[in-house]
C-alpha cells in the first residue's frame, strides 16, 4: 500500500497520506501542498531489527559488540 508520512513544512502537521500516481497531497491542516515525505517508519523498523548479521541493520559489520564508536 502506497501509503506515506509526511510532515507539513508550514504548520508542521504530521500525517499520513496515500498517494495514487503522481498526486501531490496537501496538508490537511493548512492545505499546504509544501510537505516533507519521510521514509516509511514501519519498513526501517523492521529492516533495522533483524539479527544484526545481516545487511541494512544498524550495526557495523566489523563491529562484534554492536557498538560503531571504534570502527568508524
Ligand atoms: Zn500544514
Amino acid at each position: 500500500m502506497p501509503l506515506h508520512d509526511f510532515i507539513c513544512r508550514g504548520c508542521g502537521h504530521a500525517f499520513e497520506a496515500l498517494l495514487i500516481g503522481k498526486e501531490q497531497p496537501l496538508c490537511p491542516q493548512c492545505g499546504s501542498p509544501d510537505l516533507h515525505k519521510q521514509m516509511s517508519t514501519f519498513a526501517s523498523r523492521t529492516a533495522s531489527k533483524g539479527d544484526g548479521s545481516g545487511s541494512g541493520g544498524s550495526k557495523c559489520a566489523g563491529c562484534a559488540g554492536g557498538s560503531c564508536s571504534t570502527c568508524h
